[in-house]
């Protein structure tokens, strides 16, 4: 391991520290030569795994064109207008209009302005153990405490709900511009929302007319094993919001919704939300190119049965459950000493996992959705071998 030259921002005292030579398939290798099992994709970031053949070539073909000419919103840029449209086709006639940005956090940002816009009200609700990004509105939304304490004062008139817990939906009403919640929680340890609950969500926002907000920027992209995670719920939210695994590995994020309500955010004021890199015609084609490949192969088809092996093949006994859909999984060790100790030695072994900001004592499995059943099989070994050390 390597460290940080001082010159590099800190955002802790115990970063991972590989010092990154280069990557291919689900495979790292720093600059030593030592190769790594990437069983995180970054953070749920390169689904179609290091250096997809589809993206690397759709990058080269557009460096030939242009890059940044102007601010999003003002030029027509070919890499956009067909990124928009194939997401309108793929995605619920209320979810034919998008707005490119650059990042997870800025989706969210854009979301909360334009449900506060279009209903007129401030109320939003957001859940307990929620991850939305680090920027101030986003750090508004965070259900940890802990995260937010020392940043006050925040965004007012947010109100926290417990995760899957029916009754306290009532907390909505007609003063309530929107809620914002991920159908499975990531950085909360990967818990899966009820599909009755979300359902009772979605009524709930009809009756009161609330801005129903689903943050996918984790779960979308094929990591559950349909292109978007709402399908796995059969409800559709008013705002999509997409990022990390959306730009191919380059930074791209959107808010979607239907072009009635995203028309508030052109007058009064003009330009009621704008951004320079939004839509970056790089990381648009890239986009392009792993919606492109998620959609015409098996990849998305076959995630059910590698779910399936991976809780096969992880069946030790110091797991006590192993949470999620698809490709998107907790190991639960109960124990944050415990599942520290196992990521440093899968580290040494040859194996990238984590853990998760709301939930230090599970393991993160969240691999490139290509990586092959061998692959599985050879990073369970590796796991299940730590785990006998633990
Ligand atoms: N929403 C969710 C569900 C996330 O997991 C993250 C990032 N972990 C974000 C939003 C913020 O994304 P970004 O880091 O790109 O700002």
């Amino acid at each position: 391991m390597s460290y940080f030259p001082p010159t590099i921002a800190q955002t802790s005292d115990f970063p991972i520290g590989i010092e990154v030579s280069h990557a291919e398939g689900i495979y790292l290798y720093d600059s030593t030569g030592k190769k790594y099992i990437d069983l995180i994709s970054g953070i749920g970031v390169n689904n179609l795994g290091h250096r997809h053949p589809a993206i690397i070539s759709a990058i080269n073909q557009q460096l030939e064109k242009y890059l940044h000419t102007m601010v999003f919103g003002e030029f027509l840029q070919e890499p956009q207008i067909k990124l928009a449209k194939r997401l309108s086709e793929l995605l619920p006639e209320n979810l034919g209009c998008t707005f490119f940005v650059n990042s997870g956090s800025e989706a969210v940002e854009g979301a909360i302005k334009l449900a506060k816009r279009f209903t007129g009200r401030t109320e939003i609700i957001a859940f307990n153990k929620s991850y939305h990004g680090s920027t101030h509105g986003a750090l508004s939304v965070m259900g940890n405490e802990e995260f937010k304490q020392n940043y006050r004062p925040l965004l007012p008139d947010v109100k926290f709900i417990e995760f899957n817990e029916e009754v306290a939906l009532e907390t909505i009403s007609d003063s309530t511009a929107c809620v914002i919640i991920e159908p499975i929680q990531g950085e909360g340890g990967v818990k899966v929302a009820d599909k009755k609950y979300l359902k009772r969500l979605r009524e709930i926002c009809n009756k009161f007319r609330v801005l129903l907000i689903f943050d996918e920027v984790q779960c979308g992209m094929g990591r559950t094993g349909t292109l978007w995670a709402f399908e796995q719920f059969g409800v559709t939210p008013d705002i999509l919001l997409l990022a990390k695994a959306f730009g191919g590995g380059l930074p791209l994020g959107a808010f979607i919704s239907s072009q009635e309500i995203m028309s508030v955010l052109k007058n009064n004021p003009i330009l009621g939300h704008i951004t320079t890199f939004g839509g970056n015609p790089l990381s648009c084609v890239a986009g392009y190119a792993i919606l492109e490949t998620l959609n015409s192969s098996d990849i998305l088809s076959v995630i059910p049965k590698k779910e399936k092996l991976f809780r096969k093949l992880l069946s030790h006994k110091n797991i006590l459950e192993i949470r999620g859909k698809g490709l998107m999984l907790a190991v639960e060790l109960g124990n944050a000493d415990k599942a520290f100790s196992v990521i440093q030695k899968s580290m040494n072994a040859g194996l990238i996992t984590d853990w998760f900001l709301h939930c230090p004592t599970a393991l993160r499995i969240s691999p490139p959705l290509t990586i092959s059943e061998p692959e599985i099989e050879l990073a369970c070994s590796i796991i299940n071998k730590v785990l006998d050390e633990c």
